[in-house]
């Protein structure tokens, strides 16, 4: 057979498939790298630097399945391994929180019903890679005796078992589509995917990533999708479904792993400290749980940077206060406290709160984004209508009391305001007093009334507006029947077609005196124009009488009319400003800014950006 060690040896994605020790892929598959920045180093550096070895020992050996001691000896220098590697599930037993696919598939294989394509999709550490390896060891398993079929609980200690378990197995070729994505990649599985497998019942196909792939190289991939050889399946894996062509999707059965509940984490993080020998207090577990979104590989990153902190200073055991400290999590208790010191307004203990959570090490941005939390769930309370989903009694009864006590509008408002103050934070040179300014702000406008109701009453103020202020506060001591007379005038002016002189009139006359027939009055002295041929002409236009025009003292003059509005104006904006309610408005969005005809627009139409990966 023209098949055999070159064709497969040669394929350009063995070289970085994790399948000998070294820890550039083993970390990254650990998922270290997109949990603690770019740094491995977190947990591999607490084993070597200390000299007394602080990581737990090697004494669980024995507990993971049989099917790992041959990557012990094959990694003799550092005994320790990232607890995601070294529990990596060998059999579907072990595999956590995906009950509905196990079962889906031990039918299958029951029935002998196997599909020529597996599409396993979730979120990243919910076991997509897993999977497909215990999916290709149940289909190449042949038992202890050599004579086993496909099962479900593969044995794990015969040979396809074991090759498969440390990745290297010949038929079993994973490959990863985020660096392989181009047509060449493809065929050359497909090429290969010609001849039969070497030694195996199936040759196996393992492209992560999948929707990685270029569109050519799906384009090639899918006649070989259509109608595979009977020897052949491909497992795909992705984060991202929606990516892959309706063609693929078609063509594949499809697995979607499901993120895995707190609870199910916890226990299962709990048993594996039981099993590295590690105390580690419940809470403390269930932060880590919490902050695992879902992913066991995450949690189990996380619980990694537990233990080697807990080595390091407090006598091994995990504590839910070392762990919150490493994760920079506030305190549950202290958050909804300062929660609700902002609510009742009490600005002084809320500030005191404040300081206390930055004494105690927590970052004024966790602070911000653990308010923003609190926030989030209350709304979710107030949707479900119900109690609140918690941890603590506790809790659960102050969300529950929170969700009835604030309108839907305020829980709003309240994220809008803190999501303000958590941008500001993040930028702010000073993260402490941006925090304490930002939730001050948040404790002022908490009172007020929904965003939509508070439009309601600017749109009346606005139309109440200015009158009250603004006739109070003008005008000389003998203006006003001049003013008055003056005003008609210029209508009539207007009236009689006369433009020029009404404009002139209106902008630039400072009436002193108007009787019939005499007009005293002065101009500002940037105009220099001769204006009277004009002005006599129309007012002898709309009164039929001769005037005289004569310029006065500038002491005694009114302002014209034009002048007179644009005061008015600005009295009415100041007098808005004046009012609580929309001091409260600026308070919260200092940003924000009046505008004329502010009735079709609320004031607060502001979008920031939110970016849930911070
Ligand atoms: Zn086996």
């Amino acid at each position: 057979m023209g098949d055999s060690p070159e064709n497969t040896d040669g394929l350009p994605w063995e070289t970085d498939v994790e399948d000998d020790a070294p820890s550039a892929a083993e970390l990254e598959a650990a998922g270290q790298n997109s949990m603690f920045g770019d740094a491995p180093e977190p947990q591999v550096t607490p084993a070597p630097s200390p000299e007394p070895a602080p990581m737990p020992a090697p004494t669980p050996v024995e507990s993971p399945a049989a099917a790992t001691p041959a990557q012990d000896s094959a990694e003799p220098a550092q005994p320790y391994r990232v607890l995601a590697r070294k529990y990596r599930p060998q059999t579907f037993a072990e595999l956590i929180g995906q009950d509905a696919m196990v079962r889906t598939l031990a039918n299958a294989i029951a029935r002998d019903r196997l599909a020529h394509a597996f599409l396993m999709t979730g979120v990243r550490g919910v076991g997509k890679t897993s999977t497909a390896r215990l999916i290709a060891k149940a289909l190449n398993c042949i038992g202890p005796d050599g004579e086993g079929g496909p099962t479900i609980s593969p044995c794990g200690v015969c040979e396809p078992c074991t090759a498969i378990a440390e990745g290297r197995h010949i038929d079993v070729i994973e490959m990863d589509a985020a660096s392989h994505t181009g047509v060449d990649d493809v065929r050359e599985i497909i090429e290969a995917v010609r001849y039969a497998a070497v030694s195996a019942r199936y040759k196996i196909y393992i492209i992560d990533e999948v929707h990685m792939l270029s569109r050519n190289a799906f384009n090639a991939l899918l006649k070989t999708l259509e109608e595979p050889p009977a020897h052949v399946k491909f497992l795909f894996a992705t984060t991202e479904v929606e990516k892959l062509p309706v063609t693929v999707l078609s063509r594949t059965q499809r697995f979607d792993l499901r993120r895995i509940p707190v609870e199910l984490l916890e226990a299962h993080f709990a048993e594996i400290c039981r099993k590295e020998g590690v105390e580690a207090e419940e809470e403390a577990l269930h932060i880590v749980a919490n902050a695992a979104e879902g992913s066991v590989r995450d949690g189990l990153s996380i619980l990694d940077q537990a233990i080697a902190h807990a080595d390091m200073d407090t006598g091994g055991k995990v504590t839910a206060e070392r762990v919150r400290d490493m994760l920079g999590l506030a305190d549950r208790g202290a958050q909804r406290r300062l929660f609700a010191h902002i609510l009742d307004g009490d600005a002084k203990a809320a500030l005191a709160a404040v300081d206390d959570q930055y004494a105690l090490g927590v970052e004024p941005l966790a602070l911000m984004r653990s308010l923003m939390d609190l926030t989030h769930r209350i709304a979710l309370t107030q949707v479900s209508g119900g109690e609140a989903e918690a941890t603590t009694a506790e809790e659960r009864e102050q969300l529950t009391e929170w969700a009835k006590r604030l309108d839907v509008g305020q829980v709003h408002r309240l994220w809008q305001l803190l999501l303000k103050g958590h941008e500001e934070v993040r930028h702010a040179p000073d993260p402490l007093v941006s925090a304490r300014m930002a939730l001050l702000r948040v404790l002022h406008a908490a009172g007020m009334p929904d965003p939509g109701k508070l439009a309601k009453q600017l749109e009346e103020l606005a139309a109440r507006g200015p009158a009250p202020a603004a006739s109070a506060g003008e005008g000389g001591a003998g203006a006003p029947t001049a003013t008055l007379d003056w005003e008609e005038l210029i209508e009539k002016v207007s009236a009689a077609g006369k433009l020029q002189a009404e404009s002139i009139m209106r902008l630039q006359i400072r009436p002193i005196s108007v009787e019939m027939g005499k007009l005293v009055y002065t101009r500002d002295a940037k105009y220099g124009d001769a204006i009277e041929p004009v002005l006599k002409d129309a007012l002898y236009a709309v009164t039929e009488t001769r005037w005289q025009l004569e310029t006065g003292d500038p002491a005694l003059a009114t302002p014209s009319l034009e002048e007179q509005r644009q005061a008015k104006a600005e009295a009415a904006k100041a007098a808005m400003k004046e009012h609580p309610m929309v001091k409260a408005v600026e308070a919260a969005f200092p940003d924000a800014e009046m505008i004329e005809d502010g009735a079709d627009v609320p004031p607060m139409r502001r979008e920031v950006p939110w970016n849930r990966r911070a």
